[in-house]
């Protein structure tokens, strides 16, 4: 059995574990992050995709989480440019709420957000003509803006950095055993190859709504967590125009439609408790209900046919009463051991837009745990492929290697620089003999496709469709079929 040691064992390569793994990391710690599936293979590929203050969470009056998220916009705006957009929103003014109480939210949510990039809300003019597609049509509405993000390259970029700073990423390496061993914790480790040992002088439970089975590998009883899932469904485009939608529901509920892709929009999401992680998937009554939704509002109805793409996350709510709708998403941290000896910190909750405060909570106390000072250097460090490549330059990037690869594919540069932000000249020029190679349709090229498995830990075709690229979406049945055949071929990387 092969033995391993390190300062800190990350347990759970979401997007928790994968901002972790990078400030300790930067801060000089030892690090290994091991995770049983892929890399953001579960809840932080399942999200809304919103950098976002969470203008609902207003209601609820968290001002302090709403605040640290708007920050956060700004810090992620500028060190992952390359994999987030400025998204406008369109509040229609339906009744559920006055609309005074509307107009006073947005005028806060801008006040909390203090200096932004991003335009301020508004309330748009009277016949601004997507209303008139609602039905019934709406008079009034008011519009705002937060970033849309690719999630899962998020959380793959973080861990791209941690690793070049010296982190060492293992996914598919479940903990399956801890014991206590002198000032360390034997962990056992298991992946395809066998079982590993690592020691560990701390242990940090990132494993999201699996964190209570972690707990218990140490035999013990994490709190109470409430575990919501939200299912989200891609259907073809409703309308034209990049605007999305934040649709109240007479429940008080809030449905996303949001623009995906070129074709396509995404829309989501529900909030329907479950007793275990481990029955996580879209229900009937979930994509009926966001259907119906979209009926109401848009008096089209795609039926359950034309979903292109389903998936499901679960939000592990951390505190007791009231409706999922009203549980708070703060996340709550609690550090065991004494400075000299071993450590174990566990986290839950959270949310994708506060990753990176929450891990420099983490690591401040960490440092403190190992008599370290070392500072928190995060906000300042561009995540690989953002040099060069922010929503305002990214044309020109694309133009030019548009320009200089003349003979590659339409269209699939300027995808390519969407999810690879600078790393695409490089991507290209390690292509540049075989060109884009196999054409897998959906806009998945052969070249990218070695690209992820050599340098992103892809290890699957479904790493590829769902989660390095979003490609699956606008593949055929068979494609992802022939796709996937190929892929058990040649096992690339
Ligand atoms: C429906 C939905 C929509 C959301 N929308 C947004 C949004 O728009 N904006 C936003 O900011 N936030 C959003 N969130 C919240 C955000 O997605 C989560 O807070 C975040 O993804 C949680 O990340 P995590 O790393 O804690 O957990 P996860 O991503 O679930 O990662 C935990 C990892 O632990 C691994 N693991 C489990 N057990 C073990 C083990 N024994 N050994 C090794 N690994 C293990 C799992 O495989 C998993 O990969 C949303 C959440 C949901 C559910």
């Amino acid at each position: 059995m092969s033995r391993d040691s390190c300062d800190l064992l990350i347990v759970g390569a979401g997007i928790n574990g994968a901002g972790i793994a990078r400030d300790a990391a930067l801060r000089g710690f030892d690090v290994v992050v091991c995770d049983r599936g892929d890399i953001a293979g579960a809840t932080s590929s399942a999200s809304t995709k919103l950098i976002h203050g969470g203008l609902r969470y207003l209601e609820q009056g968290a001002f302090g989480l709403v605040r640290e998220s708007l920050q956060e916009r700004e810090t992620l705006g500028r060190i992952a440019a390359h994999l987030v957009r400025p998204q406008r929103f369109i509040v229609p003014h339906t009744g559920e709420r006055p609309a005074w109480m509307l107009a006073a939210g947005l005028t806060l949510y801008d006040l909390l957000a203090g200096t932004t990039c991003l335009p301020r809300s508004q309330r748009l003019p009277p016949g601004f003509p997507l209303l008139g597609r609602l039905q019934p049509a709406v008079g009034a509405a008011h519009a705002y803006y937060d970033l849309w993000v690719d999630d899962a390259r998020l959380t793959l970029c973080t861990l791209i950095d941690a690793q070049a700073l010296g982190a060492r990423v293992r996914p598919r390496s479940a903990l399956i055993g801890v014991a206590p061993d002198g000032d360390r914790w034997r962990c056992t480790v298991r992946d395809a190859a066998g079982e590993a040992t690592v020691m560990a002088r701390c242990v940090v439970n990132v494993a999201g709504p699996w964190m209570s089975a972690v707990e218990a590998l140490r035999g013990v009883v994490a709190p109470p967590v409430r575990l919501v899932q939200g299912t989200h469904i891609v259907v073809p485009r409703l309308h034209d125009g990049e605007d999305a939608w934040l649709l109240q529901q007479p429940d008080r509920r809030v449905v996303f439609v949001i623009p995906f892709g070129d074709d396509a929009h995404l829309v989501g999401t529900t909030e329907t408790e479950l007793p275990s992680p481990d029955l996580l998937g879209a229900t009937d009554t979930e994509r009926r209900y966001l259907i119906h939704c979209l009926t109401r509002a848009f008096g089209q109805t795609p039926s359950e046919r034309d979903i292109r793409w389903e998936f499901s996350g679960m939000r592990p709510l951390v505190g007791g009463g009231g409706s999922a709708r009203t549980a708070s998403r703060e996340y709550r941290m609690t550090m065991d051991g004494e400075r000299g000896g071993r450590g174990w910190m566990s986290i839950q909750g959270g949310k994708l837009t506060t990753h990176r405060r929450l891990a420099e909570q983490a690591l401040d106390r960490l440092t403190v745990f190992f008599g370290s000072d070392a500072r928190c250097g995060t906000a300042d460090r561009l995540l690989p492929g953002a040099e060069d490549a922010d929503a305002a330059q990214r044309p020109d990037l694309a133009r030019r290697l548009s320009e200089r690869h003349a003979d590659l594919p339409a269209g699939w540069v300027n995808a390519l620089v969407g999810r690879h932000g600078s790393m695409t000249s490089t991507l290209l020029e390690q292509a540049a003999s075989g060109g884009a190679g196999r054409d897998f349709g959906g806009g998945l090229y052969e070249a990218e496709v070695r690209w992820c498995a050599r340098h992103e830990w892809a290890h699957s075709a479904d790493d590829l469709l769902w989660r390095r690229t979003k490609c699956g979406v606008g593949m055929s049945p068979a494609q992802r079929e022939a796709f996937a055949r190929w892929w058990a071929d040649q096992r690339p990387g």
